[in-house]
């Protein structure tokens, strides 16, 4: 699904930009269709950086990205929005959920940007609010849902594309333990659905979760491991 060869990043700073950071130093690594991966590293490692490329936000300074078979590294801006739409789910820390808008509504809108019509839209978001256990809540607007019900609607829009990638940036990092627990089961039965999932997170208890952990340190992959990941039957 995902073939990274020597990635770089490098911003410029501060006056004629003459401070250098190397965010990404030539990382290089493979991700399988239906691989569960958690991404770890401290703050500054380069994290967010890799996502924004792995996620068709950003391009690389040098270095090749294919995803499915397709060189993003070469994608004019549009070709980008096509392949972001198309092929990715993205779950945030915030959820990002429009406030005044219903669950259902906010599962629609990225069918909405495809340019689907409504009767489709709709049959498509309730397929989706289903595949979270939320389709008794499509009326709901964000503040009448708990923070845990929230998450499960922004995976429900990441999921109404019908993507083969989901990015997940901290996905519980505004949740509280148990409910945490329930948005990473979640995530556990995307991937056993075939799914390829990765996510990033600060915290091991969540990281176990996953079946693959690659820890990043100022730019580069220092530990890159496979775990028995703790998917429990049901
Ligand atoms: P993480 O997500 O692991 O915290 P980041 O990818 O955000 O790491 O950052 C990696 C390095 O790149 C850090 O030193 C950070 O300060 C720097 N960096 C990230 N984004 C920018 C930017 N837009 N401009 C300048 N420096 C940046
Ligand atoms: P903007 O407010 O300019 O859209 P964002 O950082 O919110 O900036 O998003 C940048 C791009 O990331 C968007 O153009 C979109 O393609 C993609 N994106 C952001 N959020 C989502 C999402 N929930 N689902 C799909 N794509 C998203």
């Amino acid at each position: 699904m995902i073939e990274a060869r020597e990635l770089t990043k490098t911003y410029r700073m501060g006056q004629d930009e003459a401070t250098v950071v190397h965010a990404l130093r030539g990382v290089s690594f493979d991700i399988g269709a239906g691989e569960f991966v958690a991404i770890m590293g401290a703050s500054g490692s380069g994290k967010s950086t890799l996502m924004n490329i792995l996620g068709c936000l950003d391009q690389p300074g040098t270095g090749s990205y294919r995803l499915a078979g397709e060189n993003v590294e070469t994608m004019t801006p549009d070709q980008l929005a096509a392949v972001r739409n198309r092929r990715i789910g993205f779950v945030f820390q915030q959820f990002n959920l429009l406030p005044r808008t219903s669950a259902l509504e906010n599962v629609e809108l990225p069918l909405v940007y495809a340019g689907v019509g409504s009767r489709e839209r709709r049959e498509r978001a309730m397929d989706s609010l289903g595949r979270v256990g939320l389709a008794g809540r499509w009326a709901h607007t964000p503040s009448e849902l708990s923070g845990g019900q929230q998450q499960r609607v922004a995976i429900a829009r990441a999921l109404v594309n019908r993507p083969e990638l989901v990015l997940a940036d901290e996905p519980t990092g505004a949740l509280d333990t148990a409910t945490s627990e329930e948005v990473m089961r979640l995530l556990g039965e995307l991937h056993r659905q075939g799914m390829t999932v990765v996510l990033v997170t600060h915290e091991h208890d969540i990281a176990e979760w996953a079946l693959r952990r690659m820890v990043f340190r100022d730019g580069e992959v220092i530990d890159d491991s496979r775990q028995p990941g703790r998917m429990h039957p049901q």
